[in-house]
């Protein structure tokens, strides 16, 4: 496998970042998990947006430009003859002394991993997911903004090892305040008397790429979306609940901490929803 590191293609043996990278010391660096399919790569330019707005947020100078990103991204992709795959971009804060200070660090590190993707079980799909609510609160804005897709991820590993524990597939996690924000690697939706649900970006839900498709796809199918705070009693009474991500794609919940949404199976919407996702995936981005 090649890996693109710091601008050559290196065999993954020798793509190495040094312990000293502060994205190793303290998480301190962003990320992309990227779509590859059908030799198109989903929504690139949004995925490299979204990673201009991170390294914004986090004061990295990005050196490479979208440009640039964008050939990387895909050149990856080619020599590793993939036409389907899962993408991970990686920006570190770079090499640096053991202080907290990024002043030590003199540049910034990329890598690109391209790999086949490990599809979720397809009874996922078929039957549904159980989640469950967990302790473990999404981190609030006055911390560490929930929408920086940052190196840190230990609140949400927290919440998909609560969720474990539990024996559920995903956990969905609460906001300070007690409303419900995402789940660990995903957004969620509920579909409740025709119309369509999400918590707001300002819940601390990531403003993930698969849930703008999803409210671009509710426009065509003129089913009313509400960006509204949701609680866990709104989630119990939804008559569907699906979610959605890079890698889960949109993925229909039949049981919330216990109780049966609907009637416990996979609703019709969301099978419009998962249908309608998968016919734009393949024509939506850029082409290798
Ligand atoms: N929330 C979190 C915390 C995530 O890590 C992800 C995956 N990137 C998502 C939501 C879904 O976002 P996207 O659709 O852009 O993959």
């Amino acid at each position: 496998m090649k890996i693109f590191l710091d601008g050559s293609y290196v065999e993954a043996a020798d793509a190495k970042i040094s312990v000293f990278d502060h994205a190793v010391l303290y998480g301190d660096g962003v990320f992309e998990g990227i779509r590859l399919y059908q030799g198109c790569v989903f929504r690139l330019d949004d995925h490299l947006e979204r990673l201009e707005f991170s390294a914004k947020a986090i004061m990295l100078k990005l050196p490479m430009t979208r440009e640039e990103l964008a050939e990387a991204v895909c050149e990856t992709c080619r020599r590793n003859g993939l036409s389907d795959g899962y993408i991970r971009l990686v920006v570190t804060r770079g090499v640096g002394n053991l202080g907290l200070s990024p002043s030590s660090c003199a540049r910034p590190s990329i890598f690109i991993i391209a790999d086949k993707i490990e599809l979720y079980p397809r009874e996922h799909y078929e039957r549904g997911l159980t989640v469950v609510t967990v302790p473990t609160r999404r981190s609030g804005p006055a911390a560490l903004s929930p929408a920086i897709k940052s190196l840190n991820y230990l609140n949400n590993i927290f919440a998909r090892v609560e969720a474990s524990m539990s024996g559920a597939s995903e956990a969905i996690m609460l906001n300070e305040q007690g409303y419900v924000s995402e789940c660990s690697g995903d957004n969620i939706f509920t579909f409740f008397k025709d119309k369509l649900y999400t918590p707001p970006a300002s819940s601390g839900a990531l403003k993930g790429i698969t849930r703008d498709v999803v409210i671009e796809i509710a426009a065509e199918f003129d089913i009313p979306l509400v960006e509204a705070n949701l609680t866990r009693y709104d989630l119990w009474i939804a008559e569907e609940c699906f979610l959605t991500g890079t890698a889960a794609e949109v993925v229909p919940v039949v049981q919330i901490d216990g109780r049966e949404i609907g009637d416990g199976k996979p609703g019709a919407v969301s099978a419009r929803f998962m249908d309608a996702f998968h016919k734009r995936v393949a024509s939506e981005g850029t082409f290798l």
